[in-house]
């Protein structure tokens, strides 16, 4: 039996809470999945510790083994119910910020338009952000912030996204290396998961760098269209078209949204994982 590392998204990836509908057993489904004994499951999302929690509960979701939050900023490892941050994680990312906390950086973008710092409890050590208006450039505007920092020594990666739900921008101001891609890989190294038995699922532009980074990746059948075609493009570019699946649906004859999509996708690349989904 190998291990199979299988990453995902919550807010509108796993959990359904966008427009689309969602199948009727596709989360029953997933817990099947969850609870193979070979899969260690990983949630990667912006949510804090306390709105993880609260996914969990209101969604009835799996608990799972790991927990990426804060959109990479703290690594979750989960025993028995207990949540521990993982310290070697934090350790990983700080020298990033060159000594900096997040309250200097913020003073560094005082003087920048359209941003509003968001509610304290959204940020943390390592993660600064804001709210911009959706209609904004926002490649442009995280560029700008990204090019800010730098000169004061800051090596920092600036992710633009966009809440559709509220209709909002946001901007989260991370330390470089605190991405999505390098959590998920510091846990694939932890877990010795090979490339093949990794799995990662993703909806929004925050996990365009993870759908576009050569690990095995899904996009579910509710992203909206321009994130498929810039997750197909980026990934054809660099030759890696193969490790891109986009969920169209039919699978179990559910409808590639959300956890269908989730499951549709890890039986494209893990295909035993069919055996164990499909009902007696
Ligand atoms: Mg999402």
């Amino acid at each position: 039996m190998s291990e199979l590392l299988i990453c995902t998204d919550l807010d509108r990836t796993l959990i359904p809470n966008g427009h689309q509908l969602e199948s009727r057993d596709a989360r029953d489904l997933f817990w099947r999945l969850a609870r193979r004994p070979e899969v260690t499951l990983a949630y990667v999302s912006g949510r804090d510790r306390r709105l993880l929690q609260s996914a969990i509960d209101e969604f009835s979701l799996p608990v799972p083994d790991f927990a990426i939050g804060d959109v990479g900023t703290t690594i979750y490892r989960i025993d028995d119910g207990e949540w521990h941050a993982w310290e070697a994680w934090a350790k990983e990312i700080a020298a990033d910020w060159g000594g900096n906390s997040r309250e200097m950086l913020a003073e560094m973008l005082v003087d920048i338009p359209d941003i509003e710092p968001q509610e304290s409890e959204k940020q943390n050590t390592y993660k600064l952000s804001y709210y911009a208006p959706a209609d904004l450039d926002g490649e442009s505007l995280a560029e700008r912030i990204g090019e800010r920092l730098a000169e004061a020594g800051v090596r920092s990666s600036v992710i633009w996204s966009i809440d559709e739900m509220r209709d909002v921008g946001l901007v989260d101001v991370l330390p470089a290396g605190a991405t999505k891609v390098h959590a998920i890989r510091f846990l694939q190294a932890h877990l010795h998961a090979s490339p093949s038995r990794t799995v990662f699922a993703g909806d929004s532009g925050n996990d365009l760098p993870v759908l576009t980074s050569g690990l095995q990746a899904i996009v579910v059948a509710n992203a909206r269209d321009e994130i498929k075609q810039a997750a197909i493009h980026a990934t054809a570019e660099r030759g890696a078209g193969d490790c891109l699946y986009v969920a169209r649906g039919g699978f179990l004859g559910m409808n590639g949204n959300y956890a269908a999509g989730i499951l549709e996708g890890v039986v494209h690349f893990i295909p035993e994982a069919r055996s164990w989904l499909e009902i007696e």
